[in-house]
């Protein structure tokens, strides 16, 4: 063994000291580092013939990027729908690591059952019946890919076709229905080899809403004859966070074949609060529903789940038999139920943080961050600088700047903004309109930071 390595070995415990000084030095400065640093191109390292050993490797990294990092994980990084990290899910994540378990195969270790016991809480947060499985994947781009894997699957068995075995080409063109359907599930309609193309999208209500018309919906099905077909249903959208109605939708389900994938990517978490919990009704009769963790559970990246009414299916599209991974027997391996084959054991981090802080821990965080996003609306609906393009129904601000309003002008406030470094939005689009994004789903956020976030946005004007 090379000296480098022969010696971080036997100095486990003082470099480990290293990391938990960098990391608690790291944690006690979120509240103070910009939320979000410009992209720069530094000058490549070239790889070293020997090797600096981990001691030095440390000093070299945080000389190179350091201070650059930024607290994208702070109370005040509000771009996209980007979650934090509570204290018990960066536990579970470092010993994840630690242990650096395999996932894919229930027969030599433990790691199959903390994610099933974790899907098992999961399942309860979200009030979904026992009849869901749940698999843990690395985004909910993956668990949407994942859910229209099954979906297509599904389509096939309507045709008397088993996709996975005999491909695409053995059914005619599969249709998807959905009105403001995430980028990702148009992503992975590509990877799928449906194409993006053959997403129909289907009007939404008039007044202010991006939630599906389902007259029209019904209308579309109607066309199709009886054709199979695939309705991706949103529980939470992006700009505004508006539900679709997925009690009508599900309704539907009498009279016309369709599979139904919901995706809840964060919408999902409105389960977590009696005030907002009746948004998901009717998400129990979905076949397959993606929800994120590294969002509102508040995990690190990456991690999120697909659920499913219809593991058979899951099972069609990603078993992975090979005579040296042995037969599919129970309980199911997550080998032959995820994209992926070899993975860490993602659930750990849901685990520890689902146990240490519970539904009511939950909920805090959820209504707390729709509270504080009520608050910046209301700040924004009285001052003369900016408006409000939607009303602020659950974590999102959905605003602009008011008079003349142009892409180029948002985007000068947005750079300044970030550039300030007290807090971070970022741009969007609504109902044609150059729209700032406001995202609440940290465990941080607090009044404080309204405060700090509404005097920054004013100086940045
Ligand atoms: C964020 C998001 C996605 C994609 O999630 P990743 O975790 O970034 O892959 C899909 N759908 C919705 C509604 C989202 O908010």
């Amino acid at each position: 063994m090379r000296q480098n390595l022969k010696q971080d070995g036997s100095n486990l415990e003082s470099l480990l000291e290293n990391a938990l000084h960098v990391s608690t030095e790291y944690l006690d400065s979120v509240d103070t580092r910009p939320p979000a640093t410009a992209f720069s191109q530094k000058e490549m390292l070239t790889l070293p013939e020997d090797g600096l050993a981990s001691a030095r490797t440390l000093g070299l990294f945080l000389e190179r990027y350091g201070r650059d990092i930024p607290s994208s994980n702070g109370p005040r990084f509000w771009g996209l729908v980007t979650g934090g990290t509570t204290p018990a899910a960066l536990m579970g994540d470092w010993l994840t690591s630690v242990y650096d378990l395999n996932l894919s195969h229930a027969a030599n270790s433990v790691a199959p059952n903390i994610e099933m016991e974790a899907i098992h809480m999961l399942r309860q947060l979200f009030g979904l019946p026992e009849n869901f499985s749940g698999t843990f994947v690395s985004g909910a781009t993956m668990s949407n890919f994942s859910g229209l894997a099954m979906a297509r699957e599904w389509v096939g068995r309507q045709f008397g076709k088993n996709i996975s075995q005999e491909g695409l080409h053995v059914i005619p063109q599969i249709k998807v229905l959905s009105s403001e359907a995430h980028s990702s599930s148009l992503k992975a309609l590509a990877m799928l080899g449906i194409g993006r193309e053959n997403m129909k999208i289907i009007p939404k209500l008039s007044g202010n809403r991006e939630a599906m018309d389902v007259s029209a919906l019904r209308t579309a099905l109607l066309e199709l004859s009886g054709e199979p077909c695939i309705v991706i249903a949103n529980a939470g959208t992006v700009n505004t966070v508006d539900f679709d109605d997925l009690q009508s939708i599900s309704a539907l389900k009498s009279g016309f074949k369709f599979w139904l994938h919901m995706d809840a990517a964060f919408g999902g978490f409105a389960s977590c609060s009696p005030k907002y919990r009746h948004l998901l009704n009717g998400m129990q009769d979905a076949d397959s529903i993606t929800i994120d963790a590294h969002k509102w559970l508040n995990v690190p990246y990456d991690s999120a789940m697909i659920f499913t009414r219809h593991r058979d299916l899951q099972i069609s599209v990603f078993q992975n038999s090979g005579a040296y991974l042995g037969e599919i027997a129970e309980p199911v391996d997550f080998i032959h139920l995820s994209p992926e084959n070899s993975r860490r054991m993602r659930a750990l981090p849901a685990w520890f943080s689902l146990t240490a802080y519970g539904r009511a821990g939950y909920q805090d965080i959820m209504e707390r961050n729709c509270l504080m996003a009520q608050k910046l609306g209301e700040r924004i609906n009285a001052s003369g600088a900016f408006c409000l393009l939607a009303p602020v129904r659950m974590n999102v601000v959905c605003f602009t700047l008011n008079g003349d309003i142009n892409a180029e002008r948002v985007k000068t406030f947005l750079m300044r903004l970030r550039d300030d470094g007290r807090v971070f939005m970022t741009p969007t689009t609504y109902n044609g309109v150059p729209a700032i994004r406001a995202a609440f789903s940290n465990w941080r956020t607090e009044e404080k930071d309204l405060e700090i976030a509404w005097q920054a946005m004013a100086e940045c004007l």
